[in-house]
């Protein structure tokens, strides 16, 4: 990126950095990387404390039922890692991709669940959007995994248009995404494990309805990869 404007700004915070600061102001590096060093479930995905987890199941949990049988992430979706995340979608800063990938691939290895992903599926965005903004930000984060042995299939797709999410309610973003996902003839999703791959999971309500979708269509196992998970609906 070429820097035209002097003193050069954190992304997040807007405090002018030094030269040698990397795109964001020191204290946003960190409250970046409290966020991402927090522990959490691997079932649903919130923060939870070690000793909080039994059976597998944490607090918020241990009562519900997913589709989705795991959540791996990068960090809690506040302060930092949610404007990046949100800076990802909206603002076409697409060259957070690379860093945000980079720290998901992180988590992925630590996970030691790699070896087990037999497709790398994003969450799709409906046509019409991707191409009012060019990209898929899921798809980005996709590809920069850098998991080159697991193929990034593009056979789950959105049918339907739906709301932004973040603009609704948890219960009507349940109904919003409901119907809104489907499979390609001749997919290859049957007995397969998949990674789903989106930015930012809130209520759970997209990837749980991806998750119905790729089981339906024969997946044996669908494991969630996201950037940034909610602790509220
Ligand atoms: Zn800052
Ligand atoms: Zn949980």
């Amino acid at each position: 990126m070429c820097h035209l404007l002097w003193p050069e700004r954190c992304l997040v915070c807007k405090a002018t950095i030094l030269p040698d600061d990397d795109r964001l102001c020191r204290t946003c590096w960190q409250e970046l990387s409290a966020a991402v060093s927090a522990d959490y479930c691997r079932r649903c995905g919130r923060d939870v404390s070690p000793y909080g987890i039994i059976a597998g199941k944490c607090g918020h949990c241990q009562d519900l039922q997913y589709e989705y049988d795991g959540v791996i992430r990068v960090g809690r979706y506040e302060s930092t890692l949610r404007s990046l995340t949100l800076s990802l979608k909206f603002a076409e800063r697409t060259e957070w991709a690379a860093t945000l990938s980079g720290m998901l691939r992180q988590a992925v290895m630590a996970s030691g669940m790699h070896a087990a992903f037999d497709y790398l599926v994003p969450v799709p965005l409906h046509w019409r959007r991707r191409a009012g903004r060019g990209f898929n930000q899921s798809h980005l984060l996709a590809r920069g995994l850098k998991l080159p042995w697991i193929p990034v299939s593009t056979d789950l797709v959105r049918i339907r248009n739906t709301e932004q999410q973040w603009n609704l309610k948890p219960p009507q973003r349940r109904r919003n995404v409901k119907g809104a996902f489907a499979v390609r003839r001749g997919h290859p999703f049957d007995g397969k494990t998949i990674a789903l791959v989106d930015d930012i999971t809130t209520s759970g309500a997209t990837l749980e309805e991806c998750a119905k979708v790729l089981k339906q269509a024969g997946a044996q196992k669908v494991v969630a990869l996201v950037i940034a998970a909610a602790n509220h609906d």
